[in-house]
C-alpha cells in the first residue's frame, strides 16, 4: 500500500544552512564563507571564547552539579542575570517587580515562546505582527507558524543604504492601534543599520501614541558597539518610557554558544501581577513544547554573568570580536577605495554588527559564488566575520569585478 505520507510535498532547504553545505562541499582553496552569522577568527576558525573555556572547566569540576531537570522556566540565576543584562541592573522595571523571564531554546525559541503567548493571550484580537523589510527570515516563519498575520514596515532605504526612518514612522503611525512590532534593538540583521538615540525617541513616541506592543529581538548585544550597555540603549529607553514589551535574548553570538541554545525571553509588564500571570501561562505552554530547557549553556552563561571577574573577561572577549569586525570593515572599505570600485562604499564602515548589506544584486552574488567561490546570501548580505586579512583583498577584487562587469 502507498505511504500514508505520499501526499506530503517536499519543503525547500533553508537558504543559509544550504549555503554552508555548498561551501563545505566546495574544494577550491580560495573559497570564502560570508553566509552564516557566526564569528570567525583571523584564521577563519570558530572561536571558543577564553572565558567560556574557563567556565567550562569550572562546571566540569563541580561535583555538586547533576543532570536533574531544570524548572519549566529554566535556571533561575541565568534568568535573573539575563534580565539584568538587557534592562540594566538599576532598571525601574526590576525594582518594581514587573520584569519577568523564561529560559528558552536560544533566541529562536525566545521569539517563538513570545509569539505563541501573543497568539493565545494578546488583548487585541487579530492583531498583525509587523516585521522590518528586510529582516531575519525566521521572523515571518515563526509568527505565521503560530497563526499571527505578518506585515512589513519599511526599514532599509536602498538609495541611501541607510535607515528609512520616514517610512518606518509612517507605517507605525498608520498600523491599527495595538499592533505588534518586531524590532531589532541593535545590530539589525541583515542590514547592519540601527536607529540613532534621537531616532529611537521618535520611534518610541509613535509606538506609545498608537498603543503598539514592542517585541524586541536581541541577538547581538555587545556585538554592535562592543559595549553591552550601549547596545541595550533602545530597550532601556523604551522601559524608561513605561512601555510593556518582550525581549528575546540570544547568547549564541555574544558567548559563541551557537549549539548550546542558551536564550531568554525577558518580559516587562505594567505590574507584578500581570508579569506573574504571563510567566505562569508561558510555563504552561513551555511544558507542552519542550517540558523544560537544557541546562548546560545556561549554566555557563549564568556563571559568567554572576561573577565579576569572569564578567570582565567576557567583556574583553566581546571587544576582541567586535573590534576585529570593525577592522575588517575598514580594510574592505580601503581596498574597494584603492581599487576605485564604482559606487559609494561608505555604508561598509557605517553599518554595524556582524553583517553588511552590500547592495550587490542577485546576479552579482551568483557570479561571486560560481567564479570566485565566495558564498553569501542572495540579498547581498555578507557576514563580516568571514573576512580576515588573508581573504579580504581577494574578496574586494572579486567585488570589483562583479560591480564593473556584471
Ligand atoms: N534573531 C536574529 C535577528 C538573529 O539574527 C538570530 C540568529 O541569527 C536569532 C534571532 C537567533 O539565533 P539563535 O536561535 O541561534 O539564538
Amino acid at each position: 500500500p502507498a505511504s500514508v505520507f505520499s501526499n506530503v510535498p517536499g519543503a525547500p532547504e533553508d537558504v543559509v544552512f544550504a549555503l554552508t553545505s555548498s561551501y563545505k562541499a566546495d574544494k577550491d582553496p580560495k573559497k570564502v564563507n560570508l553566509g552564516v552569522g557566526a564569528y570567525r577568527t583571523e584564521e577563519g576558525k570558530p572561536w571558543v571564547l577564553p572565558v567560556v573555556k574557563k567556565a567550562d572547566y569550572i562546571l566540569v569540576n563541580d561535583d555538586n552539579l547533576d543532570h536533574e531537570y531544570l524548572p519549566i522556566l529554566g535556571l533561575e540565576s541565568f534568568r535573573e542575570a539575563s534580565v539584568k543584562l538587557i534592562l540594566g541592573a538599576n532598571s525601574r522595571a526590576i525594582a518594581e517587580g514587573r520584569a519577568g523571564s523564561a529560559q528558552c531554546i536560544s533566541g529562536t525559541g525566545a521569539v517563538f515562546t513570545g509569539a505563541q503567548f501573543l497568539s493565545r493571550h494578546y488583548s487585541v484580537k487579530g492583531a498583525s505582527c509587523y516585521i522590518s523589510r528586510p529582516t531575519w527570515v525566521n521572523h515571518r516563519a515563526i509568527f505565521e507558524g503560530v497563526g499571527i498575520p505578518v506585515k512589513e514596515y519599511p526599514y532599509w532605504n536602498p538609495e541611501t543604504k541607510g535607515l528609512d526612518l520616514t517610512g518606518m514612522l509612517a507605517a507605525m503611525d498608520s498600523a491599527p492601534s495595538g499592533s505588534i512590532f518586531l524590532i531589532h534593538p541593535c545590530a539589525h540583521n541583515p542590514t547592519g543599520v540601527d536607529p540613532t538615540p534621537d531616532q529611537w525617541r521618535q520611534i518610541a513616541d509613535v509606538m506609545e501614541r498608537r498603543g503598539h506592543f514592542t517585541f524586541f529581538d536581541c541577538a547581538y548585544q555587545g556585538f554592535a558597539s562592543g559595549s553591552l550597555d550601549k547596545d541595550a540603549f533602545s530597550v532601556r529607553y523604551f522601559v524608561e518610557r513605561g512601555l510593556e514589551m518582550f525581549v528575546a535574548q540570544s547568547f549564541s553570538k555574544n558567548f559563541g554558544l551557537y549549539s548550546e541554545r542558551a536564550g531568554n525571553l525577558t518580559i516587562v509588564a505594567k505590574s507584578p501581577t500581570v508579569k506573574n500571570r504571563i510567566e505562569s501561562q508561558i510555563a504552561k505552554a513551555q511544558r507542552a513544547v519542550i517540558s523544560n530547557p537544557p541546562a548546560y549553556g545556561s549554566r555557563l552563561v549564568s556563571l559568567v554573568l554572576n561573577d565579576e571577574k569572569l564578567y570582565g573577561e567576557w567583556e574583553k572577549n566581546l571587544s576582541t570580536m567586535a573590534n576585529r569586525i570593525i577592522d575588517m570593515r575598514q580594510v574592505l572599505f580601503d581596498e574597494l577605495t584603492r581599487l576605485g570600485t564604482p559606487g559609494k562604499w561608505n555604508h561598509i564602515v557605517d553599518q554595524i554588527g556582524m553583517f553588511s548589506f552590500t547592495g550587490l544584486k542577485q546576479p552579482q552574488v551568483k557570479v561571486l559564488k560560481e567564479k570566485y567561490h565566495v558564498y553569501l546570501t542572495d540579498n547581498g548580505r555578507i557576514s563580516m566575520a568571514g573576512l580576515n586579512s588573508k581573504n579580504v583583498k581577494y574578496f574586494a577584487a572579486a567585488v570589483d569585478d562583479v560591480v564593473r562587469n556584471h
